[in-house]
């Protein structure tokens, strides 16, 4: 028996983790959830959160947020 699952683990340890999300009327671009909204700026009342974590490095984040989310975690 082949048991595919098995050793299926992501690692996600070396970056901060941060919530994906999305301003509301702006698809396509994601951004990395703060405080009070998104990292660079946009207030929670106008972005919509994703159930998953934002990926630094996926071609459409945010350039603020990725600049942000870098600082977060001590890179440079
Ligand atoms: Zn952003």
């Amino acid at each position: 028996m082949n048991s595919a699952a098995d050793g299926e683990r992501s690692v996600v340890e070396e970056t901060a983790r941060f919530a994906a999300c999305g301003v509301n009327g702006v698809p396509g671009v994601m951004h990395a959830l703060g405080a009070r909204g998104t990292l660079c700026g946009t207030a929670a009342r106008y972005i919509t959160v994703y159930l998953m974590l934002f990926e630094p490095a996926y071609l459409a984040s945010c350039r603020r947020c990725r600049r942000l989310v870098e600082e977060a975690v001590g890179e440079g």
